[in-house]
């Protein structure tokens, strides 16, 4: 075996280790809650059924439009029920265990989860806000670490792994509006907010969390509560096929495709799953996405490796690929991590890239790198207690050749 090994060259398992198990706290949240489950859970404490739909929204408006961070705040809910509510249930979000503020005004949350009980360490995901003057982004997880192992990502050498339930994925937007005082009745009038989309491109993949991804963004862009329109937030996938369809039918949010690469067999290395969901299948289903339109074009991101991906050949056969399918597509300098492998490419290169993207009549913006100063940017991201060692990524690759 070879003490150093380009990864590049060597086929790392389509997905390694199974989910953690996730314990519930004593008392649960009622963040990411549906209105049904709601009623359901206001049943089980004895509130009369009559009284439970005006509850619910009475609820609803607390939780999602102001931010009640306790029922003591709901003052239009009598004193009973809510002591009632508190003898049962909390609003409890994420803790925020850490927060870094990046020179360019980027924000990192660390946020810790619940864990399995006998696990030593904590669960942890990162969130993270990119305020830019027309908008703020806020890029939310959906799951601690990655089952995938996409070769230039830092999450994807994460080794814990478990789903997020639908209010941790919620509960990252509540975080943030917390942090930044960006609820309806505080200082910022509403209209005018910090956090007005959202992108799922945090860790994980939301496609393998299916329904709690789903839930949560029905919540969060819910008109009556937290209210990003569905246009204003992104899903991306590296690829989960069969659940494409269903993420356009049942959440009918803008899609994002980490492409990558032009060519199956590049494509197998660099983003693993599409060995199983190959690239002809996969821009299949973005064909038949419901609602992709030149109003509402498929985002393909791709990440500019040094001499990788990054040829004009590539460039062409990205083109012609993608004829017929409403795209735009997102050049993203590679973010380098500590043991990576790979490089961005030159600067030159991701313009030349982009000038023949742009002349085919693609917009074809390269995505700044923001908070790369405190690891925020796009792949980066990767909760402190979990960095594998150099001996440990080595033995996961060994693992992966003996395949
Ligand atoms: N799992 C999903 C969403 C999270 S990743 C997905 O893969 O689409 C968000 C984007 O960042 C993806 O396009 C991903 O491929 C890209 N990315 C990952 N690592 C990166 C890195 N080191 N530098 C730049 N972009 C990266
Ligand atoms: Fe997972 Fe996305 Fe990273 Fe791939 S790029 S390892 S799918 S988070």
């Amino acid at each position: 075996m070879q003490s150093t090994v380009d990864p590049r060259n060597v086929s790392l398992p389509l997905e390694k280790t199974p989910l953690e198990t996730y314990v519930p706290p004593a008392k649960p949240s009622l963040i990411g809650l549906s209105r049904e489950q709601l009623a359901e859970r206001l049943g089980d404490i004895g509130v009369p059924a009559r009284q439970r739909k005006m509850r619910v929204q009475q609820l609803w408006h607390w939780i999602y439009f102001r931010g009640a961070e306790d029922f003591d705040a709901m003052t239009s809910v009598s004193k009973e029920t809510r002591a009632q509510l508190a003898a049962h249930f909390t609003v409890a979000r994420p803790e925020v265990v850490a927060e870094q503020v990046s020179s360019d005004g980027t924000r990192k949350w660390l946020l810790r989860l619940p864990s399995g009980e006998k696990l030593e360490r904590p669960h942890e995901v990162e969130c993270v806000y990119i305020p830019e003057t027309d908008r703020g982004t806020l890029c939310v997880s959906s799951q601690v670490g990655c089952t995938l192992n996409c070769a230039f990502c830092h999450t994807g050498t994460q080794r814990l792994v478990r789903n997020l339930t639908a209010g941790e994925i919620v509960g990252q937007v509540m975080v943030a509006r917390d942090r930044l005082n960006d609820w309806a009745d505080r200082e910022t009038p509403a209209g005018n907010r910090l956090v007005t989309n959202v992108v799922m491109m945090g860790m994980g993949e939301p496609l393998y969390n299916f329904d709690a991804v789903r839930d949560a963004l029905l919540i969060v862009s819910d008109n009556e509560g937290i209210g990003i329109s569905r246009r204003r937030i992104t899903l991306s996938t590296s690829g989960v096929v069969p659940n494409i369809i269903r993420a356009g039918e049942e959440i009918g949010v803008m899609l994002a495709i980490s492409l990558h690469a032009v060519r199956d067999e590049l494509r197998n290395e660099l983003v693993p799953l599409n060995r199983k969901y190959p690239i002809e299948q996969l821009l299949q289903a973005c064909r038949d996405y419901p609602g992709a339109s030149n109003a509402r074009r498929i985002t393909f991101e791709y990440v500019m490796l040094k001499g990788v991906n990054d040829s004009l050949d590539d460039a062409k056969l990205l083109v012609k690929l993608l004829k017929g399918i409403p795209a735009k597509i997102n050049l993203i300098p590679f973010n380098p991590w500590p043991g990576t492998a790979y490089e961005c490419s030159d600067w030159d290169q991701i313009e030349k890239f982009s000038e023949y993207i742009f002349n085919a009549g693609y917009s074809s913006p390269v995505r700044t790198p923001r908070g790369r100063d405190i690891l925020a940017a796009c792949g980066q991201l990767k909760s402190e207690t979990e960095k594998l060692s150099a001996r440990e990524r080595q033995a996961l690759r060994a693992m992966a050749m003996t395949d």
